[in-house]
């Protein structure tokens, strides 16, 4: 018997109801888009806290790059708001596409 056998798409349930809205988008994008929806990204300050950085500089120059700050502060980068996050917005996917790679 084979155990990969297990691993078919009986596996993957269906979604139930409606995904929220950025669905369409590439995998990535839609990966990053829901770490900003949850201020859960690998920021400095978080790489900070987990020790794998020296320090939480932005290089902006903001001494702690927080979620927030990258979203709303941060004087090099696009700027986006919950909203637009939730409704994934052409100012959420500028967002996304800036910091894809980076968080
Ligand atoms: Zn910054």
């Amino acid at each position: 018997m084979d155990t990969w056998d297990n691993t078919t798409n009986e596996a993957i349930q269906p979604p139930k109801g409606q995904l929220p809205s950025g669905r369409e988008l590439q995998r990535k994008d839609w990966v990053t888009l829901n770490r900003a929806r949850a201020k859960v990204g690998k920021t400095a300050s978080t790489l900070h806290k987990w020790k794998l950085r020296p320090n939480s500089e932005c290089p902006c120059g903001n001494q702690n790059q927080t979620m927030d700050h990258i979203l709303s502060e941060c004087t090099e980068r696009p700027h986006c708001t919950d909203q637009d996050l939730s409704d994934c917005t052409d100012a959420a996917q500028a967002w996304i596409t800036h910091w894809r790679d980076k968080i």
